[in-house]
């Protein structure tokens, strides 16, 4: 074991830095080795990559798949699903981008042995839905990781990423990344000549319905700290979409999975008097949201904002009707591999409360929301695009790269573009990893790293770990020490302030400018404190740093939710000051930068371009 404060950084130099194993960062590796043979390719991961992720244990299905060889979408199908879901706001060139590629990366996984549902008499894949797969998910990230190993020229794993580096010639270019190792102490130090980052998306923002035993139970998993955004934002890097954050519809209390049973199982949900409500609400949905009300399938958000109402109306509990469905080994076979695959935990929540979906109903509730860019929402990095599809001012150069020199992102950490989900993350892995190499050819030069950068980052990432020996003399009661906050203390204060001001599920997703203003202002006190986290050892080292990245988050959040004044996802949040979908002034992307140097923010908006039809 070393001590990272006092022992030598561990310095790698490499050309193309990939932060994150999860399926962008894998995606990323692999793609990167096919341009960049001679490059050194290195993937600095937190976990373990087999099994590191959103998709940690396995899923059911790869939900991003068009069907391009059997004529069964169009990438142009594909872009108009994710306007409509997104209430007519997406970045259409990111979109198509992927839709074009995302078959390859499927046909890949299966190449690499995933097991993937076919049908033998027509040879086609099985779809859950117009736009799913289905798989038998349990080895679906090994098969991946092990793809993204043989291509890098290293793994780093066990090593939280806290930092980004900026190069001293161009200070908005990227230089690297430093971090340390959970497993052996060292202080790591990157140089890079570009670097990808795909770190995920954000869990426990906000205060969870779970508490007590089962607090760390939430939907998105609670190792997904927001990291993506935590080092992209104080870098400078022009973020999109943080108001966009999700609530999905899920089992109560274990946070299983809802597609199997409603796409392919059909299962339907009516409320607590066993009535289906949503055709009797959309007179009323028509008359809040307009024509959105009309697209087919009906907005995620928008589906959310009926159950909502439903229970607002005093007409819950929301039930799936599981046992209507289950008439057959089959059918069953297919029901409980959604969760075995995927969330155990929601089958030992039923058997603790004696509830057995083949016998009754089985109650759904929304989840509080969480911030992520692959699923149902597209919070994130502005990135530019393709270049040859949508207008000019989206692109600038090389595909997926952020407005910082050299720094890319993919998945979760690239805004704009909804529902990549695995299949599309580890395909905008690829397309930000051919932007890079290409970036990589025509930058020859390695950027300047500052030594003195280096040295104050080893003592801003270690300081948690004095300040917790220095007070253990200060110790009132038990571990407590009344002037220093222990990260899982902050992380309590900051979901609970999402919660009440930012829209959580105490506010019933709701929120205005006052509440927001005030929430500003005990986030910006949370920060201040930030500089008072201590740290026993090393876990609670990795605490602190995401507990940093996840109050960075916070803040975007807040401050775009504050600058959109309409609701323009409701089901997602309302802003009760500004209650309706405002097309007209809004139907733009809210974008932010925050300046370091200034310690401001600046909001502003972009254009929405639809992409044109061919
Ligand atoms: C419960 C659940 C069910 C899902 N179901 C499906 C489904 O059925 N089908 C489907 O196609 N998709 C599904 N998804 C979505 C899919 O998992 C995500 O879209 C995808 O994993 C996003 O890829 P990513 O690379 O952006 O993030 P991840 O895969 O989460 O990867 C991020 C990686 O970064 C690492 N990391 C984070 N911070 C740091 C740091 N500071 N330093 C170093 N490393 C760091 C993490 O450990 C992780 O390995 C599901 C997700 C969840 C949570």
């Amino acid at each position: 074991m070393e001590d990272g404060r006092t022992s030598a950084p561990r310095v790698v130099d490499c050309d193309l830095l990939i932060v994150g194993g999860g399926f962008a960062g894998c995606g990323a590796a692999f793609e990167a080795r096919y341009w960049g043979r001679g490059l050194s390719i290195v993937v600095v991961e937190k976990a373990a990559i087999e099994r590191s992720g959103a998709v940690a244990q396995g899923l059911s299905a790869i939900n991003c798949y068009m069907g391009l060889r059997w004529h069964e979408n169009r990438p142009e199908d594909f872009v108009r699903y994710v306007r409509n879901d997104l209430m007519g706001l997406s970045r259409e060139d990111l979109v198509f981008d992927i839709a074009r590629h995302v078959d390859s990366s499927v046909h890949l996984f299966e190449e690499w042995g995933l097991p993937i549902f076919t049908d033998p008499t027509t040879g086609r894949f099985v779809r859950e839905g117009r736009w799913q797969v289905m798989i038998h998910g349990e080895s679906y990230k090994p098969i991946v990781a092990e793809a993204a190993r043989a291509a890098a020229t290293a793994v780093d794993e066990g090593v939280v990423v806290t930092h980004l580096l900026k190069d001293r010639e161009h200070p908005n270019r990227v230089a690297g990344a430093v971090g340390f190792s959970v497993r052996d102490g060292s202080y790591r130090v990157y140089r890079a000549r570009a670097v990808i980052v795909a770190a995920g998306g954000a869990s426990h923002l906000y205060r969870p319905r779970s508490s007590g035993e089962g607090w760390g139970r939430t939907w998105y998993p609670p190792w997904a700290t927001g990291s993506a955004y935590g080092l992209l934002i104080p870098a400078g890097a022009e973020m999109t979409q943080m108001e966009n954050r999700l609530v999905v519809t899920r089992f109560k209390d274990g946070y299983g999975p809802v597609g199997a049973w409603f796409l392919y199982l059909k299962a339907i949900a009516t409320n607590g008097a066993g009535d289906s409500f949503e055709a009797s609400q959309l007179a009323g949905l028509r008359d809040r949201v307009g024509a959105y009300a009309d697209a087919k399938p009906l907005p995620t958000c928008l589906r959310n904002d009926l159950l909502l109402r439903e229970v607002r109306a005093g007409r819950g509990p929301i039930l799936m009707h599981t046992e209507r469905v289950l008439d057959s080994p089959e059918k069953e076979r297919v029901g409980w591999g959604a969760f075995l695959n995927m969330t155990v935990g929601q089958v030992v929540a039923w058997a603790s409360q004696g509830t057995d979906p083949r016998t009754g109903p089985v109650e759904l509730v929304l989840s509080e929301p969480y911030v992520l860019g692959s699923h149902a929402v597209c919070a994130g990095a502005w990135a530019s695009g393709p270049g040859d599809v949508g207008p000019g001012e989206y692109a600038w150069g090389y595909n997926r790269m952020t407005s910082v020199e050299g720094l890319f992102g993919a998945g979760d950490t690239i805004g704009g573009s909804a529902h990549k989900f695995s299949s599309g993350s580890f395909t905008e892995g690829r397309l930000a990893a051919k932007g890079a190499v290409r970036y990589l050819l025509d930058h020859p030069g390695r950027p300047t790293v500052a030594p003195d950068e280096v040295e104050a980052w080893r003592r801003t990432i270690f300081a948690p770990l004095d300040r917790a020996s220095e007070g253990r003399a200060r110790v009132t009661d038990g571990s407590v020490v009344p002037d220093l906050l222990a990260p899982d203390q902050g992380l309590l204060r900051l979901e609970k302030i999402m919660d009440e001001y930012a829209g959580g599920v105490g506010a019933d997703y709701t929120t205005n400018a006052d509440l927001l203003d005030r929430g500003l202002a005990h986030l910006t006190l949370l920060r201040e404190d930030l500089s008072a986290t201590g740290a026993t050892d090393l876990r609670e080292l990795g605490r602190v740093w995401e507990l940093d990245h996840r109050v960075w988050t916070a803040e975007a959040v807040v401050r775009h939710t504050r600058y959109r004044e309409e609701t323009r996802w409701p089901g997602y949040y309302y802003r009760s000051d500004f209650p309706r979908v405002d097309d007209a002034r809004w139907r733009c992307f809210v974008n932010s930068v925050y300046d370091a140097h200034e310690g401001n923010w600046r909001l502003f908006t972009r254009p929405y371009v639809p992409l044109t039809e061919p």
